[in-house]
């Protein structure tokens, strides 16, 4: 069935993202917001706008009844959820159908199966997808799951089983320490996820997170659009993401492949999703989750395989069978995205929030940046503190690296700290750039003081470059300006 007009049931950058393809295939859009984003760049873009309630996410952009609403206020055909709020639920997506809406993405069933972690691990357990060691069962009794958190071997993480986005995990290295983390993580999954159901897995050391892009039409076609890795990550989120792994070997990248896909077939699974792997030390992985939705790293996917995923989606939602064959694909060059979170590296990553007083997007080849914000604009309290997406596609690694340097350094941001010097550090770091970073990158190598370190590095370089200009200002005073601005942007985002 055609779709006319779509509503996003989402905010900021996605919500954005997704209008530009809908737009692209002359479908048009419906933005919804609260009224803390009266103002926002969504709401702009769209060709409608409904406002939903308030600012709290519980009184608007979670609430069913106002989405649906909004559908039948603008005559929506259609629902594209984005990712976090809606996107993962069940019921929703049951009642869109129910009120002969469609829902961009998998069937309900799909999404009840793969958004519990636990009854995803039932899920595929005959499809010979590789498990983390541990339990396909809910636990509730303490002295049980001790037991067999005894015969995985410490250490061990309890996790919820609803969780997500990084929340709802805990490891334990010592015995001890076991009944009050199991304690703790029950009460924290009952009042974050409203759901008690935990379990124990091992705990894979030093591990590297890789994912596998997959798409799957109504018609029971499933392909893979090779690996993300997503190991740089704070608090258990992804913060630097690239395509493809710096690591794996064509004949490891199908093995990822071919599970990915068994995973998606173990549900029926139709739209684009997500397999995600923790890998060990000799890159042996094991399935965490399926994320049952268009991803947050989605765009390096789509830079190195030149297909865009939300148009996919759209199609595939329509009915219509894939046209792109497994051996078409191919990888073209190398794509790195770095998260711009309102946040301060310098202090825990702990949410910065405040006004944009200066926001200038870096430019030129290659340079991607998804987001939802312009200059003047205030990061709301209530919602992801995520500012922006900025992805850089090069012909290899070492390319897409360089360029991602200098676009980081073009990037004005003032008035808000950012995530950017932290990624900017990745980026020269040696393991990260020889490929062996593992989740355990930001625990092991990064401290607030190598951000202060780079900064009097560069002053150091600066006050070379001026007193070289200096004693050659009579000569070259062109060379003179052009350098002294062009590290004029660096400096300021930085000495803040
Ligand atoms: P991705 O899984 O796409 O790589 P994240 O884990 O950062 O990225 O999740 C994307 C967004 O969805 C974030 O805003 C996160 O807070 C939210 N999110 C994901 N899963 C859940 C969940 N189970 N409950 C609440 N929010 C979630
Ligand atoms: P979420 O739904 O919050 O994304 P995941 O199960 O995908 O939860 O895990 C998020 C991150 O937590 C992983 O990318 C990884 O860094 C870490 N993690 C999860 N499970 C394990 C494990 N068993 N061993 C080591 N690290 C893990
Ligand atoms: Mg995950």
């Amino acid at each position: 069935m055609k779709i006319n007009k779509i509503l996003v049931a989402n905010r900021g950058e996605i919500a954005i993202r997704v209008m530009r393809s809908a737009r692209e295939m002359g479908i048009k859009t419906v933005a919804v917001y609260s009224e803390a984003d009266q103002t926002a760049a969504h709401v702009a873009f769209a060709d409608e706008a409904v406002l939903l309630g308030p600012a709290a996410s519980a009184q608007s952009y979670l609430v069913i009844d106002k989405i649906i609403e909004a559908c039948k206020i603008t005559g929506a055909d259609a629902i594209h959820p984005g990712y976090g709020f809606l996107s993962e639920n069940a019921v929703f997506a049951e009642r869109v159908k129910k009120e002969g809406l469609i829902f961009i993405g998998p069937s309900p069933e799909s999404i009840k199966v793969m958004g519990d972690k636990l009854a995803s691990k039932q899920a595929v357990k005959d499809f010979n997808v590789p498990l983390v060691p541990g339990m396909d069962e809910p636990i509730s009794d303490v002295i049980k799951a001790q037991k067999i958190a005894n015969d995985i071997g410490y250490p061990v993480m309890i996790k919820a089983s609803a969780g997500g986005g990084g929340k709802g995990m805990r490891i334990v290295d010592d015995p001890k320490d076991f009944e009050e983390q199991m304690k703790r993580a029950v009460s924290e999954a009952k009042n974050s996820f409203g759901d008690d159901a935990v379990f124990v897995e091992k705990f894979i050391q030093n591990p590297k997170h890789i994912e596998v892009q997959v798409l799957g039409d109504q018609h029971g076609n499933v392909i893979y659009l090779f690996e993300r890795e997503c190991s740089i990550q704070r608090r258990n989120q992804k913060v630097v993401e690239e395509a493809p792994s710096a690591v794996l070997t064509p004949e490891l990248r199908k093995k990822y492949g071919e599970a990915a896909v068994n995973v998606a077939k173990s549900c029926n699974y139709f739209g684009a999703g997500t397999v995600e792997f923790i890998a060990g030390k000799d890159l042996d992985f094991y399935f965490l989750e399926m994320n049952t939705r268009l991803q947050v790293e989605h765009p390096v996917t789509e830079q190195i395989s030149g297909v865009d995923l939300v148009k996919e989606q759209i199609k595939i939602a329509e009915g219509k069978a894939l046209e792109i064959k497994q051996e078409d694909l191919k990888i073209h060059g190398h794509a790195i995205e770095v998260r711009v979170y309102a946040e301060d590296p310098e202090n825990k990553f702990l949410p910065d929030t405040g006004t944009l007083h200066k926001y200038v997007r870096p430019q030129g080849a290659g340079v991607r940046v998804d987001d939802g914000y312009e200059e003047g604009m205030e990061i709301p309290i209530y919602y992801d503190p995520m500012i922006a997406k900025l992805i850089t596609h090069g012909k290899d690694r070492t390319e897409a690296i360089e360029r991602m340097k200098r676009a980081i350094d073009e990037y004005q941001i003032e008035g808000i700290k950012t995530t950017l010097p932290f990624c900017r550090f990745v980026m020269d770091h040696p393991e990260f750039r020889d490929g062996s970073f593992t989740t355990k990158f930001v625990e092991q190598h990064f401290t607030p003081e190598v951000l202060k370190q780079e900064l009097t590095d560069e002053l150091k370089e600066i006050a070379g470059i001026f007193a070289f200009e200096l004693s050659q200002e009579s000569k070259h005073s062109l060379t003179t300006n052009q350098s002294k601005s062009a590290k004029s942007g660096w400096k300021k985002r930085i000495v803040r």
